[in-house]
């Protein structure tokens, strides 16, 4: 156990000397000592400090089961007892995941019937690119090489996946190739003068859609892409039918419609996966995150079945050069079918019940002078931080620090997420308690409170 303060000191200086963190690192001066983590239990993660703080953002947004399950832990060491190890490729496989493959068939929307692990989200996101040029490959239609997303979205850091990312921090200066790849505007209705009339945000979208592929060109564009709801973005949620209206226009022109569930998919958001409330089958699907419940790395490309046939038929006598040594980890994929068992044995349940107390306590919040915003859906929620709400005028540059927001909360032993717009995001696990949802709110409203105070 790491709770020796002058231990802990010394960790942080051999990060700071040899650990290159994911964005953080490369903030040059602006880089801090790193805050580390010892334990966690259920909600509760501790530090080397031994504070004992809520996970109000599960981790990244992963770790919706909660920590600690001695059922996923047993699951771990048995898997890694019999068998740590099998790959794929060569046609040999292992029982767990066999059976996970066919449990997540079994419970994904219309016929996503086929599965391709991968170690996590971008690989899944990248995978889809491969496997969606293939497709058109395939199907004599090499040309249909132009993929659109949409603003602010977020689906990965690979060079591929990135080039589908709107945020220009995770292309600009990294050379991403952006010509096969096109952005329309986001869904965000908080400065959306139309957010009034959801019919005419939808229409909107449609329009701006049907222009795009009109620009590029019906018969060269791929696929479309889209979070349910925008996670990286700001946790934006698009106008009921909003979904259901873009898969409507991909349909129209034969467009391959790929729904990112790598934060909103397992119960993040009520079901189990978000695109379930929109009524739509996508043709693929990518998830991660939740999917392990962050306790190993995994993520899945869950592909419909003229999707799958299309490929496998395509190539023939030829295999797919596409893999990698780790595709259905069977350690992460027996930890993954425990994982989905604990879900279904009430964390589900449970994560829609707290889900509605945490969007309506934080809704709670919404007449504090701070508030601009407070929006998402089941546990998945932002607040949006204004100084002026008539004005919807986003914070300046002092309040606005994400690390300050972030540090406020760590103070009073919350974690969340502070978005550089002002926008704190959460992402609870599932099995949070009543007590922990309530207290997840007063803390926010507490450093509102001292924000207010001392910008
Ligand atoms: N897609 C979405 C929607 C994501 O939110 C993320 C990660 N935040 C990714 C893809 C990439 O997943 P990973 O970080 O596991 O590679």
């Amino acid at each position: 156990m790491l709770t020796h303060p002058p231990l802990a000191n010394s960790l942080v200086e051999l990060d700071r000397r040899h650990l290159v963190h994911p964005v953080s690192s490369f903030r040059g001066h602006e880089a801090r000592g790193v805050r580390i983590l010892t334990s966690a239990n259920g909600a509760t993660v501790t530090d080397a400090e031994g504070r004992q703080l809520i996970d109000g953002f599960a981790g990244l947004w992963c770790v919706n089961a909660g920590y600690g399950h001695e059922s996923v832990i047993e699951a771990a060491t048995r898997q890694m007892r019999e068998l740590p190890y099998a790959t794929g490729y060569f046609d040999l496989g292992a029982e767990a995941p066999i059976r996970l493959a066919a449990a997540l068939a079994e419970r994904a929307p219309g016929d996503l019937n086929h599965v391709y692990f991968t170690l996590g989200g971008s690989d899944a996101v990248d995978s889809t690119i491969r496997f969606i040029r293939y497709y058109w490959h395939a199907l004599g239609q090499p040309g249909r090489d132009q993929f659109i997303s949409v603003a602010s979205g977020y689906h990965g850091s690979t060079s591929m996946g990135a080039g589908l990312t709107a945020l220009p921090l995770f292309h600009d200066g990294f050379g991403v190739p952006h010509s096969w790849q096109h952005k329309i505007a986001s869904h965000d209705l908080y400065r959306n003068p139309l957010a009034s009339e959801p019919q005419a945000v939808i229409a909107a979208s449609v329009a701006e859609l049907r222009a795009k592929i009109a620009e590029i060109g019906a018969e060269r564009v791929a696929a479309f892409y889209v979070e349910p709801i925008q996670g990286s973005g700001g946790v934006l949620v698009p106008p009921p039918g909003w979904i259901k209206a873009m898969h409507a226009v991909c349909r129209e022109f034969g467009i391959l419609f790929v729904a990112d569930e790598v934060i909103t998919g397992f119960g993040r958001t009520g079901p189990l996966f978000a695109c379930e409330d929109e009524d739509i089958v996508p043709d693929l699907m990518t998830v991660a995150k939740g999917l392990t419940s962050g306790y190993l790395p995994m993520g899945a490309v869950l592909m419909s079945d003229h999707v799958y046939e299309v490929i496998a038929d395509g190539a023939g006598a030829k295999a797919v050069g596409h893999g990698f040594t780790y595709s259905a980890h069977p350690v992460s994929a027996a930890v993954a079918l425990e994982v989905l068992s604990l879900y279904e044995g009430g964390i589900f349940d449970n994560g829609r019940a707290m889900g509605e107390r945490l969007q309506a306590g934080l809704r709670s919040l919404s007449d504090h002078p701070l508030v601009g915003d407070v929006r998402g859906r089941g546990m998945l929620a932002a607040v949006e931080l204004v100084t002026d709400k008539t004005a919807k005028t986003p914070l300046p540059a002092a309040l606005n620090a994400a690390t300050r927001l972030f540090d406020r909360a760590w103070e009073q032993g919350l974690v969340v997420r502070s978005f550089a717009q002002g926008v704190l995001g959460y992402a609870p696990p599932l099995c949070c308690t009543a007590d922990e949802i309530d207290a997840i709110v007063a803390r926010t409203r507490k450093v509102l409170d001292l924000t207010l105070e001392d910008p």
